[in-house]
């Protein structure tokens, strides 16, 4: 007993002892710049580069990006990609902009009805409408719906299903409520909404209306705009029902490239594409979807189901009967990618890839165009880096990418595009919301944490000291966290805690860009944002006018984010040695699988497989992290044979096979949930394997898993 802890306490002393010259130390934040031999010269470049991102610039990108609605393909999107395209320019950037063709959908008629009770009438959905919002009655605001619903009328008793996962959809089940033929209506929040159609299809529903509860983004939370930051009542969120768990991109083109050029005989036909919904849905404000909710019976529903509307809310069937009739005008539309590429001296094959979308349901001002206006102060500074005669080693490539919210198109167009060269690629940097407020957050795969962890400590954050000083602040546990009910593409929900007592990072689900670089190739990626109190999402008040007011009235943090973003580029760009961690990324797989044999052991009991291949394999990647970081820190002779070993690591964790019944997803550590959408599933394969009760599936994909994980460790450690 003794000796046992003897040992352990030994391993945990040489653990921190390895730690103690090198980044971990918790009581300082001092700058730590690792990957360079000459880190002088290095925080002298970054030094001038911090000094170029400017808040009234920013201010001018976003004015003019969001001036009008710019939905993906329509000629207002096309206008903000020649803007875009003019700043790389600008900034010395080899600018292209790339087209792809593909499938998606506007709206040509939704009409939702209630056909009972007699004599109460919805009259909706209704435009969307406060007093004194400059941009809302712009004739090019698109109608509320949701990408990638298909056409189809639906006439039926209305059942009312909570956030519809399939939890709730047990729940009425238990309650003896039938789902089958009748409307689904449910509540956004908690997951994303193409699971509730998902789930809703699943359990027989005849269409599903979505709408924004108060107590989610609205008045609950405080006041709405434009007195306050939450959700109007006419208020909608639109937003794509794809099934994007099962692949993202053009629906008709899975694991290819939409070129114009493709044959209409290469695509998938959209009646056979898995990623499309089959029953009709569309969304709903809470003032349209309250006389709905309002006139159904049956039992009252579970207390936790109570929304924030001043009536009891009962779970059906009816008495409230509901028309929809959508017509949906699906056409192959061209998008538009702008890319903007600076060729690296040393390197110029090892591609460091940052991106951001550009498109937005209506003007989209948080959502996408705060990341837009920082990445072109980002651009900015990289341009004004080139001019005083820098050289990047490695070549960047930076994307503004199209249709990311019909389902993430024109990054996943342009990746499989380029799959081949981006097997070498080093990084792929992803921002989408930038700002909605103050509170920084970050997620990334687990090799990558500690740099974005250096980078932030680099970084003046507008409250004072550093970004990373203020975002451990508001990382700590005690501290009352807000998260956006998942109404946010990326959320940054970080992990309960982290393994060296840090800042946590959280780890990469889906519901943005890096989803085809991550998941699909193999490329170690980050997503950054800064969050506050954002209840217009995917709404016409998404605004310059919300954003003036409410998101970041000085642009400050839109400088902030230019720079933490630029610095991830420009020192990716520029390291000796690339600055991955596997020693991390080998121990968080370890508690990955800690979890899941604990979860194995309750849903299989004596029966629950043998977990030991996965966690000799994932201890096996810990051991060759942490031989390589020794040799990544020396730094002697030329590094291009280490980095060559270190980028082979993440495609390692490929499987080449891809995931059991959704083969575009190859990596084996992180995918979106097939029941949660934008939330990670970690080692997906053996965690669904175990959801589904599949003994036979679950030892398979320890295996598979286990095989990953040994091929990543021997990546490492062909390097000698
Ligand atoms: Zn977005």
């Amino acid at each position: 007993m003794k000796l046992l802890s003897g040992a352990v306490l030994f391993l945990v002393l040489l653990g921190s002892n390895l730690r103690a010259f090198d980044h971990s130390n918790k009581e300082e934040s001092a700058a730590i710049i690792s990957g360079f031999r000459d880190v002088a010269a290095e925080q002298e470049i970054e030094k001038r580069f911090l000094a170029v991102p400017d808040p009234k610039l920013a201010e001018e990108h976003l004015r003019i990006l969001t001036q009008a609605p710019h939905i993906a393909g329509s000629p207002e999107d096309k206008a903000t990609a020649e803007y875009v395209a003019k700043k790389f320019r600008e900034a010395g950037l080899d600018t292209e902009i790339v087209e792809y063709k593909v499938w998606i959908n506007y709206p040509a008629e939704i009409s939702v009805e209630m056909t009972a009770p007699a004599g109460v009438e919805m009259h909706g959905p209704r435009r969307e409408h406060v007093d004194g919002d400059p941009f809302q009655d712009d004739p090019r605001v698109v109608n509320a719906y949701n990408g990638m619903s298909p056409s189809g009328d639906a006439e039926a008793e209305v059942v009312y299903a909570n956030y519809g996962s399939p939890e709730d959809f047990d729940k009425l089940q238990q309650l003896g409520v039938e789902v089958r033929g009748k409307i689904a209506i449910v509540r956004y929040g908690e997951n994303f909404r193409g699971v509730k159609a998902f789930v809703a299809q699943e359990r027989g529903a005849a269409g599903v209306i979505i709408y924004s509860d108060p107590k989610d983004d609205g008045y609950y939370r405080g006041d709405a705009y434009p007195k306050g930051p939450w959700r109007p009542a006419s208020g909608v969120q639109r937003g794509s029902i794809g099934f994007m768990f099962q692949f993202p991109g053009d629906p008709t083109t899975p694991g290819v490239a939409s070129v114009p050029s493709l044959p209409d005989s290469k695509r998938v036909s959209p009646a056979q594409s898995e990623q499309l919904p089959k029953i009709p849905a569309t969304p709903l404000s809470y003032a349209d979807a309250a006389p709905v909710l309002e006139h159904l019976g049956g039992p009252p529903s579970p207390r936790e189901w109570q929304g924030a509307l001043p009536f009891t809310y009962h779970v059906g069937p009816g008495p409230a009967k509901i028309r929809m009739h959508l017509k949906q005008d699906y056409q192959l539309r061209t998008i538009w990618d702008v890319v903007g590429k600076v060729r690296g001296t040393s390197s110029p094959d090892e591609w460091v890839v940052a991106g951001n979308h550009r498109d937005a349901w209506v003007y989209g001002a948080v959502d996408p165009n705060s990341g837009t206006a920082a990445m072109l102060e980002a651009v900015h500074g990289v341009g004004e880096l080139l001019k005083s005669g820098w050289k990047p080693k490695r070549t960047i490539v930076i994307g503004s990418w199209d249709a990311e919210e019909e389902g993430l198109i024109g990054s996943t167009e342009w990746g499989e595009d380029h799959a081949r060269e981006l097997g070498n690629a080093a990084a792929y940097f992803n921002v989408d919301v930038a700002v909605s407020g103050t509170k920084f957050g970050a997620s990334g795969v687990p090799s990558l944490k500690e740099f974005i962890r250096e980078i932030t400590k680099a970084v003046p954050s507008p409250r004072g000291g550093t970004v990373y000083d203020a975002w451990r602040k508001t990382s700590e546990p005690n501290q009352e966290s807000y998260h956006p009910q998942e109404t946010n593409t990326s959320t940054h929900r970080p992990p309960a805690a982290d393994l060296r007592g840090e800042v946590p990072v959280g780890d990469l689900g889906s519901g943005s860009d890096y989803t085809v670089f991550l998941q699909h190739l193999g490329v170690p990626s980050t997503d950054i944002g800064s969050t506050g109190d954002y209840g217009v999402y995917h709404s016409v008040f998404d605004n310059f006018a919300w954003f003036k007011k409410f998101g970041d009235p000085d642009f400050r943090y839109e400088q902030q984010m230019a720079r933490v973003y630029g610095l991830e580029i420009v020192r990716m760009a520029g390291a000796d040695v690339l600055p991955y961690d596997y020693e991390d990324y080998g121990k968080e797989v370890s508690v990955y699988l800690d979890a899941a044999k604990n979860k194995a052991k309750d849903r299989f009991g004596d029966k629950a497989p043998d977990f030991s291949a996965a966690l000799e394999g994932a201890r096996h990647l810990e051991e060759a992290g942490a031989k390589i970081l020794q040799k990544q820190r020396k730094m002697t002779g030329a590094p291009d044979r280490l980095n060559a070993a270190l980028r082979q690591a993440e495609r390692a964790l490929l499987i080449p096979e891809g995931l059991p019944n959704r083969p575009w997803y190859h990596h084996a550590i992180y995918a979106p949930g097939q029941y949660t959408g934008y939330a990670a599933v970690v080692i997906p394969g053996v965690n669904e394997a175990i959801d589904h009760g599949d003994l036979r599936r679950t030892e398979q994909q320890i295996g598979v898993l286990a095989a990953a994980l040994n091929r990543a460790a021997l990546a490492l450690e062909q390097y000698r």
